[in-house]
């Protein structure tokens, strides 16, 4: 069954990313990205082995989108019908309160899924077309959803309460809920793997830093999550591309009150104008370390007070795991920046953090460890895959494990 391949679907606001895989081998059959879905000059990108084919499109919204893939897939290839699909996985970014685990979707789900759009209005509506969008498609294969803040699911209470009136938080599900949790669930497990000197089977007490667009922490303990930085929403905690992360909870009252900007105006200020895009003009990293290394004071600014932020992260994740194994950084900041890392953990030896920079600059796409022999704590780069994850976890729940 390992040999039966999932359509894994990732759908945002404005694209939509595939790829076919087999989850036991990890193998990439297909993969593809449709951008700038409903505005003129959008692009679709598909790759099968090593030949990538690219175009022009005109996908209005998401359910033209999921045919442009099933056109991209007849065209070059494999052909879905005779591709013995086993499942279609589906990332949903909110789960709420009740979805815990993997996901099959039936009616009934879906109509669940759409009442948390209050919770995740920039997310899981685009989810939920893409899924509807691809049941049509694929009417004869299971559909299952793999949620974002599952991993994050039984967070202790005192990492996942806001102190705010308990009456009020139960009425409108008001918690900390934690997301990218496929991807810290991911890298954990992996890194797990390469802990110098470890036994297999060792507890370890990770701290995982996703740094993408969207950035987040997690304290990991035995593979449980104690902590992370995002909250009731992806909002909370690091500096992000054009996220805020944490700012004084009196701010929206404030922006209210002083700039006249009503609540839709504050979520879209401090989900889609702030972070780095707000304080260097630039939401990719590598245009702000580029800006940076030109002079740019915005960008000089926008690199320390995003170092700050994951330092300050850093430092209590260990106070609440009381010590620390491991830290990884994966995202593609993370994977990508040693500049980024080396400035994170910089002068932290005595907390038990010491880097070999040769190994911090090599270049290399795999997992590794990037600390000295001996340092106190490893410190590590793990690639993310969350399709793989997803995938795996479709996998699992439509059928019997997958050898791995
Ligand atoms: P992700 O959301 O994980 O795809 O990460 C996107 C972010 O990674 C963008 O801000 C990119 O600028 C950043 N990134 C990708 N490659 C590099 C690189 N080589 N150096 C620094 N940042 C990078």
């Amino acid at each position: 069954m390992s040999g039966r391949p999932v359509l894994v679907i990732n759908s945002g606001s404005s694209s939509v990313k595939y790829r076919l895989i087999v989850p036991g081998s990890g193998e990439v059959l297909a993969d593809g990205t449709i951008e700038q879905i409903g505005e003129s000059g959008g692009e679709v990108s598909h790759q099968v082995g090593d030949e990538t084919h690219t175009g022009d499109h005109q996908a209005a919204d998401i359910g033209a989108a999921l045919q442009l893939i099933t056109e991209q897939f007849a065209e070059h290839g494999p052909d879905l019908d005779h591709a013995d699909l086993l499942a279609v996985g589906h990332r949903v970014v909110h789960g709420g309160p009740d979805f815990s685990d993997p996901t099959m979707i039936t009616d009934d789900v879906l109509a669940a899924i759409r009442d948390l759009s209050g919770l995740a209005p920039l997310h899981n509506p685009s989810a939920l077309a893409g899924i509807e969008a691809a049941r049509e498609r694929f009417a004869d294969v299971p559909h299952v959803a793999v949620f974002d803040t599952a991993f994050f699911a039984d967070l202790p209470d005192v990492a996942r309460t806001y102190a705010i009136p308990r009456g009020l938080a139960e009425r409108h599900r008001i918690r900390r809920y934690g997301f990218h949790g496929t991807s810290h669930q991911y890298v954990a497990e992996v890194g797990r793997g390469l802990q110098p000197g470890a036994e297999p089977d060792q507890p370890l007490r990770q701290l995982t830093f996703h740094l993408g667009n969207g950035c987040s922490a997690a304290a990991i303990s035995g593979g449980r999550p104690m902590e992370t930085s995002m909250g009731l929403t992806p909002l909370q905690g690091l500096v992000m591309g054009t996220r805020s992360g944490d700012v004084d909870p009196g701010l929206p009252g404030y922006l209210a009150r002083e700039a006249g900007l009503t609540p839709d105006a504050v979520d879209t200020l401090l989900n889609k104008e702030s972070g780095l895009k707000g304080l260097a003009g630039a939401n990719d990293f590598r245009e702000v370390l580029r800006l940076r290394a030109a002079g740019e004071d915005g960008a000089r600014l926008a690199f320390d007070v995003y170092v700050h932020r994951i330092r300050h992260y850093l430092g209590a994740y260990l106070a609440i795991l009381g010590g620390l194994d491991q830290v990884i950084f994966t995202g593609g900041v993370g994977e990508n920046s040693a500049d980024l890392r080396e400035a994170a953990v910089a002068g932290l030896s005595g907390l038990g953090l010491v880097l070999d920079q040769e190994l911090n600059r090599a270049d290399s796409d795999q997992a590794r460890v990037i600390s000295a022999a001996d340092s106190p704590v490893a410190v590590l780069v793990v690639p993310t895959d969350e399709e793989l994850a997803i995938a795996r976890q479709t996998a699992d729940l439509v059928g019997p494990p997958t050898s791995r």
